[in-house]
């Protein structure tokens, strides 16, 4: 696969500085493009956030697109699984994907595990620290368990999943996250409410 990239770098030309560029979109849509990057254990609501946060984003007149572990996993990532090697491949691309997002001014809200700071440096090399805003969704394991919104920890505990973040596979918590958002003891709308009031002032369009 390596190789194939070598071969084929010689012969491609990106034509990047010739579409319209971001701050003409960025303009169009009234709005600063972001990627929100949501990080979290499985069940910890980062779906959830994901999917209240847009509409409140919607409502306020941005544009947004969620990008969502399971929907990419379905799609342009549906041939890669869950060892190391095939995570790191899983969030590279999705990061591309998002960047993409970011250059036609779109804010993106995106939900993947991404379980180590391995995976979030790099994912935040590709799309570039100062349009990367990492959410922490802090929820602790014993409550991500107790939810256990897919069926995916009872699965784990009896050893039908193997590389299950949390569970046999490692999640190392961010620890310099632009924003931490709690949902222990807290209403889906409590927790929209805090990371909403953080990201606004991200967003809104400035010359
Ligand atoms: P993830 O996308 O991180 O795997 P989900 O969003 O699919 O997690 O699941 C989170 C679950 O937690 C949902 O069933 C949701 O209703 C519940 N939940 C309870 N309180 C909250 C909260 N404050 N914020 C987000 N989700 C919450």
């Amino acid at each position: 696969m390596l190789k194939m990239k070598h071969q084929q770098n010689k012969n491609i030309f990106p034509i990047f500085d010739k579409i319209a560029g971001r701050a003409e979109k960025e303009q169009f849509l009234n709005q600063k493009s972001k990627v929100i990057w949501m990080t979290g254990l499985s069940g910890s609501g980062k779906t959830t956030i994901a999917i209240e946060l847009e509409k409140e984003l919607l409502k306020r007149g941005f544009f947004t697109q969620v990008l969502d572990g399971d929907n990419v996993r379905a799609g342009i990532n549906n041939n890669l699984g869950f060892s190391e090697e095939d995570r790191t491949e899983n969030i590279r691309r999705i990061a591309e994907v998002a960047k993409l997002f970011l250059n036609g001014g779109i804010i993106t809200i995106n939900c993947f595990v991404s379980p180590t700071n391995a995976i979030r440096e790099n994912a935040k090399k590709i799309i570039g620290a100062t349009d990367f805003i990492e959410v922490f969704i802090d929820t602790p394991i014993e409550i991500c368990e107790k939810r256990d919104v897919k069926g995916l920890y009872k699965k784990a505990r009896a050893g039908e999943i193997k590389d299950f973040t949390g569970i046999n596979a490692p999640f190392e918590a961010p620890t310099n996250a632009t924003l931490v958002v709690e949902t222990k003891n807290k209403t889906i709308t409590q927790s929209v409410d805090d990371l909403l009031v953080a990201i606004l002032p991200l967003i809104t369009y400035k010359k």
